[in-house]
């Protein structure tokens, strides 16, 4: 999925997730701490909720995490002391009765902190303007992004979650692919997908599954509807998993029956396209020159208009996280990133073909984690 559709908070599920054995929460700690500390910041508050799970495996939807060399503690309230008394590591664990802004304000002040940052990109105007009148000794500092960042590079156990979600989720288009004929409804195929993934473990689908056939996949947004496939149309599949906490991401298209020479040219440039562009990815590489090999090889078939959104994103515990693989982009590939290479046209009337792949980032070739094949594309 590329960005910019309505996303589904599938972080929050409540349900008590099957995670692997243990991620390294307390060196994700100290990693924070490093980086608060290189930019003079003496303690931190963190409010996200995929951020307090990243750093201290609390998995709840609501909490704040107080976090600096002397503070190591994670505040709750009552409906939550319990799953974080279980799930939080390296965090001492506080229940609040009142709100939790205002419980953290109160620990601050009675350890006299000065200064202390929070997460801008999180916090609302009306939530940070009432913790800024809880706490009138503390300087606030904006901290938001920087949990993020630190998420953008991913250890070798999230690479390996993220590999078997992939996996996961490539079985379930196959498989399903034998059902994608003429008469079938979008949303059955949908339902099927999501399914599929859930019997083979998945918590659930990282977004709303895309099916979008005919006239349809010309809407880079359409979601699965009651229509109906059609012979000799065009249909994009979109899907992904959430498998022990991190998501997949994968789009194929499939013509059912033969296409007309005009849509074999236009597969193979879109195809060319997620090639050349998955093909530069390496650590090193600047994100917009991976973005700019996805529009430089549809220019060569005079398509590059076609391609209206950008051309990948990073996937984690989130769909869409850091990097972005955009045209105004300034950052880096690093080694062990993931990241998606999804370049796609839509043209009215006819439909749109795209192709997406979840990569992960070494030093010299990158490794496609999406394993569907992108060459049987033709239903017959
Ligand atoms: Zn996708
Ligand atoms: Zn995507």
């Amino acid at each position: 999925m590329f960005e910019g559709r309505a996303e589904r908070a599938h972080f929050l599920s409540p349900v008590m997730l099957k995670m692997p054995a243990s991620y390294p929460f307390e060196s994700r700690q100290a990693a924070f701490l490093a980086l608060l500390d290189a930019h003079r910041v003496p303690v931190a508050v963190v409010t996200r909720p995929v951020n307090i799970y990243y750093l201290t495996g609390f998995r709840g939807s609501a909490g704040a995490a107080i976090l600096g060399p002397d503070h190591h503690e994670l505040v709750v309230d009552p409906r939550y002391i319990l799953q974080a008394q279980s799930e939080a590591r390296g965090v001492e664990v506080a229940e609040t009765k009142e709100n939790i802004l205002k419980a953290v304000a109160r620990r601050l002040s009675s350890s006299r902190v000065r200064r202390a940052g929070f997460e801008d990109t999180h916090l609302t105007c009306s939530d940070f303007e009432f913790l800024r009148r809880e706490s009138p000794g503390v300087r606030w500092i904006a901290t938001g992004g920087m949990v993020e960042n630190l998420r953008a590079v991913k250890d070798d156990a999230e690479i390996e979650q993220i590999r078997r979600s992939c996996r996961l989720t490539s079985e379930a288009f196959e498989e399903t692919l034998r059902l994608v004929k003429p008469g079938v409804r979008e949303c059955d195929l949908a339902a099927e997908i999501e399914h599929r993934m859930k019997t083979k473990g998945a918590e659930g689908p990282a977004f709303e599954t895309i099916v979008a056939s005919g006239p349809r996949a010309a809407l880079p947004h359409g979601r699965a509807s009651e229509k109906t496939l059609q012979p000799r149309e065009l249909v994009i599949f979109d899907l992904g998993a959430i498998l022990g906490g991190y998501a997949s991401d994968m789009t194929r298209t499939v013509h059912l029956g033969q296409p007309s020479r005009r849509v074999r040219t236009l597969y193979r440039a879109v195809l060319d396209s997620q090639q050349q562009a998955a093909a530069a990815v390496r650590a090193g590489i600047s994100t917009r020159t991976v973005d700019a090999k996805a529009r430089q090889a549809l220019q060569s078939y005079g398509l590059a208009k076609y391609f209206t959104h950008s051309t990948g994103h990073g996937v984690g515990l989130e769909i869409h996280e850091q990097p972005r693989l955009g045209r105004a982009e300034k950052t880096r590939l690093q080694r062990c990133q993931v990241v998606t290479v999804e370049p796609g046209i839509y043209l009215e009337g006819l439909g749109g073909i795209r192709i997406e792949d979840t990569i992960v980032v070494s030093g010299d070739e990158s490794e496609a984690l999406t394993l569907a094949s992108k060459n049987s594309w033709i239903l017959d």
